[in-house]
Parts: structure tokens; sequence; C-alpha cells
């Protein structure tokens, strides 16, 4: 599924378009659920995994677009059908 986040190829922190790697906001166990109901995002390298403020080291932002995705999905779906989904509620 296209991503229900984000429109353009873009990174999602800075807007740069070079190098952009694919983001699965709910990751590890829950990577086919964001696959399959599309939270995902665009990140250049630098906001995903190769640096400091790389989303996956940073856990700031990966809850800032953790509370994102679900804001998102909220706008289609209840509450409930989030937490049934991801088992948890970041809002
Ligand atoms: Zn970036
Ligand atoms: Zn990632």
């Amino acid at each position: 599924m296209e991503s229900i986040i984000q429109q353009e190829k873009q990174c999602l922190v800075c807007h740069c378009t070079r190098g952009l790697h694919k983001h699965h906001v709910f990751y590890g166990p829950l990577r086919r659920i964001s696959e399959k109901e599309g939270f995902t995002v665009w990140l250049c390298a630098r906001h995903h995994n190769m640096s400091n403020s790389g989303v996956h080291f940073d856990r700031e932002l990966d809850l800032e677009i953790k509370r994102l995705g679900q804001h998102v999905y909220e706008q289609t779906h209840s509450r409930e059908e989030f937490i049934k989904l991801i088992g948890k509620n970041y809002l």
C-alpha cells in the first residue's frame, strides 16, 4: 500500500529528495502491518539510520512519526481500530 502519511517523495524531516530510504513507522514485528496499511515514510539516510539524528536512534523523532501515523490513521478509523492493529496508543 502507498503511504497514508506522505504524498511527496521526499525526506519527511528535511524535505531533501536524494538517497531516500523507505521507513516503516511501526517496525520490528509490526513491519508487515506498516507495509500493508501504508504506515511508511521517506527519510534521507541521515534521518533514517545513518546518524544519531536518524529515527532509529532518536527516540523523540521516532515517537513523533508514530504519533503522526496514528493521527493520520484516525482520520478514517477509530482509536480502537488503531490500538487493535498496533497494540498501543501513542496519542
Ligand atoms: Zn532528511
Ligand atoms: Zn526505518
